[in-house]
């Protein structure tokens, strides 16, 4: 398990320390997107702003990316694709009003920008509604 999280960071050119690992491990459980605020309820010894660079260091590698909500990052572990150079995360974010969870699905993506004359570095497309759990 954590030789696997290991190899992961390796493989994104992040050398695996022990609150890397830790990080890593912990958004690997959730199905969710975690806020600073959220990882670091999972580490009472930890400071926040270890935590903090942390997730800034995998989003510049490409291990996560952040969905801006309101004045929050919340952050959610990356696809393979997605390294230190470019993240493909043109997906749409889904945000439950019930339970106040935000999810990435990749079932919509954003079509290809690449043919334009224009520079895109950015697309967010963010809903808001009620998830499948909370609709039941
Ligand atoms: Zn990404
Ligand atoms: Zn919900
Ligand atoms: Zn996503």
């Amino acid at each position: 398990m954590k030789k696997d999280i290991e190899q992961k960071l390796l493989a994104k050119n992040t050398s695996p320390t022990s609150m890397r690992i830790l990080v890593y491990e912990l958004l690997e459980q959730q199905q969710v997107a975690m806020s600073l605020s959220d990882v670091e309820r999972h580490f009472y010894k930890a400071d926040r702003v270890t935590i903090y660079r942390t997730l800034k260091t995998f989003e510049e590698k490409g291990i996560v990316h952040s969905i801006q909500e309101n004045n929050t990052s919340k952050y959610i572990l990356c696809h393979d694709a997605c390294d230190s150079k470019m993240h493909n995360d043109s997906h749409l974010h889904f945000y439950c009003k019930v339970c106040q969870e935000t999810t990435c699905k990749e079932e919509f993506i954003l079509p290809s920008v690449s043919d334009h004359k224009y520079r895109i570095d950015e697309i967010k497309l963010f809903a808001k509604g009620v998830c499948e759990k909370c609709l039941k």
